[in-house]
């Protein structure tokens, strides 16, 4: 599946707010939102005209980035999110939350969630016993995300593991240390969804 391979620090400026795309280095000075909170290009110090549509957007835009969502994905996630009961703005983040390479960073197994889709890409971790390399794959209650035994001395499992600590596990997931094994206790709930996303907006944005 495709992906975003340009400047992470560019989407947070043109966020005009930080959505945590690199790990520790979002928490240091060298944050480019620290020195150049505002957009990139010609114009990105220039008046907006704000209108509507464009938070609609925004919204939509901060959520695909945060989540490494290119838009056909994220169109499509939205689609199933409509077919479900409840409400279409919730379901849809609980569909990405799901997502494998964010429980991988939620768990606190990588410093960003790039950094947990190389992981399963490049097949250093199982679910439930078996390989899994699709960061898209789905989790489901009772998943059992682990680090292979043999991956557990590369670079960026001991890096994740330097900042564990720091890091605030959300309750539907139960993360040992010691094992590298994270476990689903239950689906996501929207207060346990600690992404700065309006999902009211998408939703509007997406049934025009
Ligand atoms: Fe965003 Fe992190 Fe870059 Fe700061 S360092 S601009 S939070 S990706």
């Amino acid at each position: 599946m495709a992906r975003y391979i340009g400047p992470d620090c560019k989407l947070c400026r043109r966020e005009r707010q930080k959505l945590y795309l690199k790990g520790t280095r979002c928490e240091g000075p060298k944050c480019a939102i620290e020195k150049r909170p505002y957009p990139p290009g010609e114009h990105g110090r220039g008046r907006i005209r704000e209108s509507e549509y464009l938070l609609q957007l925004r919204e939509k835009q901060k959520a695909r980035r945060i989540y490494g969502v290119l838009e056909k994905q994220f169109r499509n996630y939205y689609q199933e999110a409509t077919r479900q009961s409840g409400l279409t703005g919730e379901n849809l983040l609980v569909l990405l939350e799901r997502r494998l390479d964010n429980v991988v960073y939620r768990g606190g197994l990588a410093r960003s969630r790039d950094e947990a889709r190389q992981l399963v890409r490049h097949r250093h971790v199982l679910v439930s016993g078996r390989t899994v390399n699709i960061p898209s794959y789905r989790v489901r209650e009772g998943d059992v995300v682990s680090i292979k035994d043999k991956s557990r001395e590369i670079v960026p499992v001991l890096g994740a593991l330097e900042v564990i600590g720091t890091k605030a596990i959300p309750a539907w997931l139960s993360t040992d240390q010691s094992k590298l094994q994270i476990t689903v206790l239950g689906l996501p709930e929207r207060d346990q969804i600690d992404v700065p996303v309006q999902e009211q907006l998408i939703v509007e944005l997406y049934s025009k």
